[in-house]
């Protein structure tokens, strides 16, 4: 009983080393075979990227991870003037594939492709002098020195550096450096001469806005002459009969009535002892106790009171003492 068994264990251990065998025969057999397949196919054939761009095939690139270097390089990093930002329209997709070992590669034709869809990021900065823009230059560094240089003319000028940016680049119109400083002491110069006439027209603190009358002056101040018996105390403006006089500020009316040789005559005080006087009017339009404001129509020329023909008599006193009125306008 034990030798039968013995002999039945033999046969089985012995099919099985003979189906092993075979497997593994067959086995080797398919690894070679695939061997071959893969030898005669790495023979003719290739794996490269196939790069496509919206969908549509542009090229074959060897190494997909040095080929986006070079995007990096020639794209993302392309440095030109003005030139802040590129970005490519869109990202290439990548496939690979096994091709033909004669398909070349064109990793520089797909790059001049893709630059042509390159969106570039212009860059510039505008100069500002007391909120208007000036010029335009190319460079941060450019128009720190037009600042720089404003600044030391002029502490109290408000310069500001914009930066800008745009995709579009008709819109990219800068200057010079040289030009741009042309301009920029164009509009100082334009700016310091208001600041001037600002100053001017400022009595005791006391801005005057606007002119009360446009017209060619008759009579100075201080001159004398045979209808007063004292110097002239204003400055004389000719002017036809009714053209509207304005308040040179604003203020309050603390005269509008006949007074003697000065005719129908209103009196605004400004405040700070500055007080305008407006002789010989036709018409008087405010009331005393009125507020006006700079601009405002008060009455109109005439010839009342001592008076030869139709002028305004104008006169500017400070703290009640009569000054030449030439000294703030008219000059
Ligand atoms: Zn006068």
């Amino acid at each position: 009983m034990v030798a039968k068994k013995r002999s039945v264990d033999f046969i089985l251990k012995r099919k099985l080393k003979f189906y092993t065998k075979e497997i593994f025969k067959f086995f080797n057999l398919i690894i070679i075979a695939i061997a071959i397949i893969a030898g005669i196919i790495m023979v003719k054939y290739k794996p490269i990227y196939e790069v496509k761009l919206s969908g549509e095939e542009i090229g074959y690139v060897e190494n997909k991870q040095k080929f986006e270097s070079t995007i990096v390089a020639q794209i993302q990093n392309y440095q030109s003037k003005n030139v802040c930002d590129v970005t490519i329209a869109e990202e290439p997709e990548y496939a690979l594939k096994l091709v033909s070992r004669n398909q070349e590669t064109n990793e520089d034709e797909i790059i001049i492709n893709m630059q042509k869809d390159m969106i570039m990021t212009y860059q510039y900065f505008e100069i500002h002098m007391n909120q208007e823009k000036i010029d335009a230059v190319d460079t941060l560094a450019q128009a720190e020195e037009i600042a720089t240089e404003l600044k030391q003319q002029d502490s109290t000028l408000d310069i500001q550096i914009v930066e800008r940016e745009t995709q579009n680049e008709t819109e990219l119109q800068t200057n010079t450096l040289e030009g741009a400083k042309a301009n920029a002491y164009q509009k100082l110069n334009r700016v310091q001469e208001e600041k001037k006439k600002e100053e001017k027209m400022t009595v005791n603190g006391i801005k005057l806005a606007v002119l009360p009358v446009e017209g060619t002056i008759t009579s100075r101040y201080g001159v004398s002459s045979r209808i007063r018996s004292s110097d002239h105390t204003g400055l004389d403006i000719g002017v036809a009969k009714g053209t509207p006089i304005k308040a040179v500020a604003s203020g309050t009316v603390t005269a509008a009535q006949y007074t003697g040789a000065y005719g129908n005559l209103v009196k605004i005080d400004h405040g700070n002892g500055v007080e305008t006087w407006y002789a010989h009017t036709n018409t008087m339009k405010v009331t005393v106790g009125q507020t006006v404001q700079a601009g405002d129509i008060i009455a109109t020329v005439g010839t009342t009171g001592n008076s030869t023909g139709p002028h305004l008599h104008l006169e500017i006193r400070i703290n009640g003492v009569h000054v030449d009125p030439q000294r703030y306008m008219y000059s």
